[in-house]
């Protein structure tokens, strides 16, 4: 079954906590790790940056090879220190890009929402929200429904709790995982179970993406060492539009 193939393009780094989801975050960790190693761009650790130079000159405007581009999952694009004007920018250069598609996942979707009041979502990007428990998790789903876009996706991960019973109208996509961390949360098998049937009732696609640090039957086996397969199953769908270039013979099943 085919995979997601994912690029990052980040013109920001660095997050303020926000949610449940956030406790753990690897944004957090990766960027004290590479600010340990000298890497570049992370000279202000895990602080809310603008990187100039990643907007006016963006590796996508220059990579002709069509693309799935994640915009700033080293941050949170919809971030309050963030400007409109800013955004502004990145879409433009989201609509220059015609042949890749790019996706925004967001933990702040009243503002992604107050964004997209007075403004055209580009058909090649993809909107989400993280929905990891139904706390935060519910309001963010209402607003993203209420913008005026065809491509939604959810992320669901870490998955948290059992999410009930969900309203998941104009959700295309539901990506979902346990955590990987140190400190992980366990994922339990029923709570998968039940948003894997709910988005088969809605005719979503369903991508598990991995178990994280415990197993379905909650048993540490480290990260990324728990596999993704949901009592044997593989569940790995998406809308083939959303990975450019990707072969017949690779087609994603509609599981
Ligand atoms: S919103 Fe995302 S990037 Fe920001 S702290 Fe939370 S998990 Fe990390």
């Amino acid at each position: 079954m085919a995979e997601l193939k994912v690029t990052s393009w980040n013109p920001f780094t660095g997050c303020t906590k926000i949610s449940s989801a956030c406790k753990n975050c690897y944004a957090e960790s990766l960027a004290l790790k590479l600010n340990r190693w000298g890497t570049s761009g992370y000279d202000n650790k895990f602080v809310f940056t603008v990187h100039e130079n990643r907007i006016t000159d963006a590796p996508p405007l220059k990579r002709r090879k069509p693309t799935l581009y994640f915009i700033n999952n080293m941050s949170d694009s919809f971030h309050e220190h963030v400007t409109d004007e800013t955004l502004d920018r990145i879409l433009e250069i989201v609509e220059k890009c015609h042949w890749h598609n790019f996706y925004m996942l967001t933990k702040r979707s009243g503002r992604m929402r107050a964004y997209f009041r007075n403004r055209l979502v580009p058909a090649n990007l993809w909107l989400g929200v993280t929905v990891e428990n139904k706390k935060y998790g519910l309001t963010r789903l209402r607003d993203l429904q209420a913008i005026r876009t065809y491509n939604k996706h959810i992320c669901c991960e870490p998955l948290l709790e059992d999410l009930g019973n969900i309203d998941l109208t104009g959700v295309r996509l539901v990506v979902g995982g346990g955590e990987s961390s140190q400190n992980a949360r366990r994922t339990s098998l029923a709570w998968v179970e039940s948003l894997r049937d709910q988005c088969e009732q809605y005719k979503a696609h369903f991508y598990w993406k991995s178990w994280g640090t415990y197993d379905q039957d909650g048993t540490r086996k480290g990260n990324g060492k728990s596999g993704c397969l949901v009592n044997g199953m593989e569940y790995k769908s998406f809308p083939i539009e959303i990975m450019p270039g990707l072969s017949s013979k690779t087609l994603p099943l509609f599981t």
